[in-house]
């Protein structure tokens, strides 16, 4: 399957030949700030199957000191990526265009959500990462 994502103004876009894995969503301190949101919601993707099809020139980014790294429209600010050491390794759910057939699988770091979050019933919450993480961090 090919799945399209694209940032608020429509300057980057990208397609993935391939699925969309693992989507969770992360309620820690970290992932409010970089999203601007009360959580983060993504999903793993291989980064063979990922390309950028407009806008890649426009894109900006932050890394952390751990070598997790985001990358960002730098005209609309929406947040497409995160990377580990430079390298694509998922997409942020938010900017994907239609379907992406791939429901949260899980609420990660709920032990430190912020006090006004509600977050639905529907899927495990786990107080931080969950067992057998295969995220690469
Ligand atoms: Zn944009
Ligand atoms: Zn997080």
């Amino acid at each position: 399957m090919t799945i399209h994502g694209s940032c608020f103004c429509g300057e980057v876009k990208y397609k993935l030949e391939g699925k969309l894995r693992d989507a969770r969503s992360c309620h820690c301190s970290m992932c409010r700030k970089a999203f601007s949101a009360q959580a983060s919601a993504y999903a793993q993707v291989a980064p063979e199957e990922f390309s950028w099809l407009s806008g890649e020139q426009s894109l900006t980014s932050y890394e952390s000191n751990n070598g997790a790294g985001l990358l960002f429209c730098s005209l609309c600010g929406s947040t497409l990526c995160g990377t580990t050491d430079g390298r694509i390794h998922g997409v942020t759910l938010g900017c994907v265009d239609g379907e992406p057939e791939i429901e949260l699988g899980m609420h990660i770091f709920v032990g430190s959500k912020a006090s006004w979050e509600m977050i639905p019933d529907g899927a495990p919450q786990y107080e931080a990462w969950p067992p057998n993480n295969t995220e690469e961090n």
